[in-house]
């Protein structure tokens, strides 16, 4: 593990209490100086889950040109988040795309657009007046992974803080899970969407939907579970616009 990553785990477990302050000779597994050059050890003060004053342009400042898990190796751009950072409602994803790769958007492809319609045509059909822009949507990974395979638990671990600290700047109404990735992300579990899906959750307080990943609604067998992520998003809409 080299030192960024075991940076990104302190201030993972920070939250956790488990760490607010180390010592740097600890991290770095640097030699002992000998007695005579030893000064007094620098403290590094690491920054909490959502450092005070955390802003969504400091989290992306700080993931920066990320090479913090392998995923950097094939991607071309970050896909950090998109839509109103003052948004009630922020929906998570599981990692980007082709077309989010190449675009530096989350949710632009076919899933992408299939979830804006879903978003639209519910919240038109319920009578309330919101499009697509005016909610946040993130993933739990900002970068590709390769073949748009599932994220390995290390990399959502490392890419997981900056999400935390997404939602803990937006401090949104409502949170809408999609897919088991996402749901895994925020609620720590191994349940299935079938099994969690229509009912609230809660990740830090914040109420939590998990519903189907769009990308398992374009199955053309899955009609189903279509109608039931529409349920679940009439749902969502209601709890947060009422
Ligand atoms: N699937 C996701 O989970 N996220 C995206 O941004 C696109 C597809």
């Amino acid at each position: 593990m080299n030192r960024d990553q075991l940076r990104s785990y302190l201030e993972f477990y920070q939250d956790l209490g488990v760490a607010t302050v180390y010592r740097r000779q600890a991290t770095t597994g640097e030699r002992p100086a000998p007695a005579e050059e030893q000064q007094a050890p620098e403290l590094v003060v690491l920054p909490g889950l959502a450092p005070e004053g955390d802003t969504l342009d400091r989290i992306e400042a700080d993931i920066g040109d990320c090479k913090r898990c392998r995923l950097h190796e094939a991607r071309h751009k970050i896909v950090f988040g998109s839509g109103n950072p003052a948004s009630p409602l922020v929906f998570v994803g599981e990692g980007p795309g082709a077309d989010e790769d190449a675009q530096g958007l989350p949710f632009v492809g076919r899933a992408g657009q299939l979830l804006t319609q879903m978003i639209e045509n519910t919240a038109a059909k319920e009578g309330i007046p919101i499009k697509r822009p005016d909610v946040y949507i993130c993933n739990v990974v900002k970068c590709r992974p390769p073949e748009n395979r599932t994220p390995l638990p290390d990399e959502m671990e490392i890419c997981g803080q900056f999400l935390f600290r997404q939602l803990k700047t937006i401090k949104p109404k409502a949170i809408c899970a999609l897919g088991s990735t996402a749901a895994k992300a925020l609620l720590g579990t191994k349940e299935g969407v079938t099994k969690l899906r229509g009912n609230w959750q809660k990740w830090h307080g914040i109420p939590v939907m998990v519903t189907y990943h769009p990308s398992y609604l374009l199955r053309p067998y899955n009609q189903n579970a279509k109608r039931e992520a529409w349920e679940d998003l009439k749902k969502v809409l209601h709890f947060v616009y009422d």
